[in-house]
């Protein structure tokens, strides 16, 4: 049986043999749903001075307070620009000699290539 059938037939209240295979599917969905509720919290939360927020947004804090995180709390660090004291939203990636760099806007370098692109193209 699929986990989707195991799981809607458990939330109404139908225990299929002993229950243990409905009870690990159960796990699996509410381990989704966490999982999917961080990636939202990540994606749409703020960050400031290398917190991240809710920002009042109340769908962010009931996805939060789910998840047992403080609001704030320390951003995970790929949210964060990764030049030290910086504390601002990592919004660009790029590559840096053997490294990937996620900086602010402020931290951003162009990569050499794309400049030379930009002057061909009469832009800089
Ligand atoms: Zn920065």
């Amino acid at each position: 049986m699929i986990r989707r059938e195991l799981v809607q037939r458990a939330l109404a209240g139908e225990v299929i043999g002993d229950g243990r295979e409905q009870i690990s599917a159960l796990t699996k969905e509410v381990e989704a749903l966490r999982s999917s509720l961080e990636a939202c919290v990540f994606q749409y939360g703020f960050v400031i001075h290398g917190l991240l927020t809710s920002g009042g947004m109340s769908c962010l804090e009931d996805a939060m307070e789910v998840l047992g995180m403080d609001d704030p709390c320390p951003a995970p660090m790929e949210l964060v620009c990764d030049v030290p004291d910086c504390g601002d939203p990592a919004t660009c990636g790029w590559p840096s000699g053997k490294t990937y760099r996620h900086t602010c806007g402020h931290h951003y370098h162009k990569p050499r290539k794309a400049k030379n692109r930009d002057r061909a193209a009469g832009e800089d």
